[in-house]
């Protein structure tokens, strides 16, 4: 994976999220079943953490150099493979196209025969232009300016350009703006799934709630989470024939 300018790492201390309230209202809150539920559910994403981490370390994600390029990666990463997004990007580094400038004057035609290894470029190329729009007319193109924008604003903001879902929005929170949100894909709702995390049913801001209300809310712990996780669903849990013998998750 190459070195990215957004590189971070964070070890297992500390990822608990710290309890209000005085002990005593705690344990009469630990009485029902439902907050017994939600305390094993909760030690379990914390133990997963510390397996994942002590498991393959680091992850040092998002492999980028620039806020703008986590950005473009982040819409081309729709319905393909990091290694599809890896070639697009390449074609645009060499055309040197992966700039606010270069990518808000390109023509679309040009735009989609760069991203084409990314598939549906022809979308992809629209989303993006709608993205950089936002860009410009949001911050003049300086990505930077996002900072004095407060985070719950500038997701409702990012969910408003065409094309940009809650899974893209939130990587690019995380990932380009360093905004305490954690990033639901499929991955998460894979494993969650297999080891009774989630029951199926759960739409996406009901599974983003589960991981951010067990966890402490901090960005270099989201952005390492997620980033184990799609790790793990790659050496592991795979779709089909998940290698559960010698995963990390065993037994959770
Ligand atoms: S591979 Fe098996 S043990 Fe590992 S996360 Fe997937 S279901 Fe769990």
């Amino acid at each position: 994976m190459p070195k990215g300018f957004f590189l971070v790492s964070y070890n297992t201390g500390l990822i608990e999220k710290e309890t209000s309230g005085t002990p005593e209202r705690f344990r009469r809150r630990t009485t029902t079943a439902k907050a017994r539920r939600r305390i094993s559910t909760g030690s379990a994403i914390i133990t997963v953490y510390r397996r994942l981490f002590s498991c393959f370390g680091s992850q040092r994600w998002w492999p980028a150099k620039t806020r703008l390029e986590v950005a473009v990666g982040a819409v081309l990463t729709q319905n393909t493979s990091w290694r599809n997004v890896e070639r697009a990007i390449a074609n645009l580094r060499k055309a040197k196209a992966l700039s606010f400038r270069a990518l808000r004057g390109m023509p679309r035609e040009k735009l989609s025969a760069l991203i084409r290894p990314a598939g549906y470029y022809n979308i992809k190329a629209v989303r993006l232009a709608c993205l950089m729009e936002f860009f410009d007319r949001e911050f003049g193109g300086n990505l930077d300016r996002a900072r004095s924008t407060e985070t719950q604003d500038l997701r409702e903001r990012l969910l408003a350009v065409k094309g940009i879902g809650q899974e893209t929005a939130d990587s690019i929170l995380l990932y380009a703006f360093n905004r305490p949100v954690f990033v639901v894909d499929a991955y998460t709702r894979r494993f969650a799934l297999r080891h009774g995390l989630l029951n199926g049913g759960e739409d996406y801001s009901a599974v983003q709630k589960l991981f951010m209300q067990n966890l402490k809310c901090d960005v270099k712990l989201f952005n390492e989470y997620h980033a184990l996780i799609v790790r793990l669903n790659k050496d592991f849990c795979r779709k089909k024939d998940p290698l559960c013998g010698n995963c990390p998750l065993k037994g959770i």
